[in-house]
């Protein structure tokens, strides 16, 4: 089955590539031709997931998903949440914005720096039905990056259990408790049900 992923981010391609594998054949707007941004405007991680799905739904008509992503850090009251792309301002970019994190967490103990992931999916099917799902992976946030080159604030998350940040551990290990493994294969599930029938 094709299926269109509404996103500009390579990283969440290589890894929800990974969690659909070979059944299913993801392609981005950029694919069809389509190279501006897709908005997402709204203050909740649903209400941005939905817009960013509906948005390349009235572009193309095509069954497409989506994916939003925050983290929530205790300690700073759920911030960046769904800030979190921009949370350090422009340039939006990801050593900016762990910088940003580490600064305002400060000398908290690392008992004190619970966070945790959460990411909306939203799928709309070939009837232009939507559908949400959510994962959360919970964790704490470290006291220095590792491995900086990494996706997001990867290199600064520690998940519940492992003394690794998720920089360091690898993609099918990441997708097996992620936010993003957890909500994407709940849609995978769907899918398959719903092409079974
Ligand atoms: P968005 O979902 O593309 O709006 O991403 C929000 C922010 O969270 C961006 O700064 C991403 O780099 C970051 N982000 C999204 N998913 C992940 C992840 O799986 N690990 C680390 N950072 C992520």
């Amino acid at each position: 089955m094709e299926i269109l992923f509404a996103s500009a981010n390579r990283n969440k391609l290589f890894e929800a590539r990974k969690i659909f594998g070979p059944d299913f054949t993801l392609l981005l707007p950029a694919d069809l031709g389509f190279t501006g941004d897709i908005p997402e405007t709204h203050d909740t991680l649903a209400g941005n997931s939905a817009q960013k799905a509906q948005f390349v739904w009235d572009l193309f008509g095509k069954p497409c998903f989506s994916d939003d992503t925050g983290l929530e850090v205790d300690a700073l009251g759920g911030a960046p949440g769904v800030y979190s792309a921009r949370y350090a301002g422009e340039p939006f970019n990801a050593a900016r914005n762990i910088e940003k994190l580490l600064r305002e967490l400060g000398d908290t103990p690392y008992e004190a720096r619970t966070a945790r992931f959460r990411c909306v999916v939203s799928y709309i099917d070939p009837t232009g039905t939507l559908t949400q799902f959510e994962g959360r992976c919970e964790g704490h946030i470290n006291f220095a990056p590792t491995r900086s080159d990494a996706f997001g604030y990867d290199p600064v998350f520690i998940p519940e259990g492992l003394d690794v940040t998720m920089a360091e551990i690898p993609v099918e290990v990441k997708n097996g408790l992620s936010h993003r493994g957890k909500a994407m294969d709940q849609l995978v599930c769907h899918l398959k049900q719903n092409l079974a029938r």
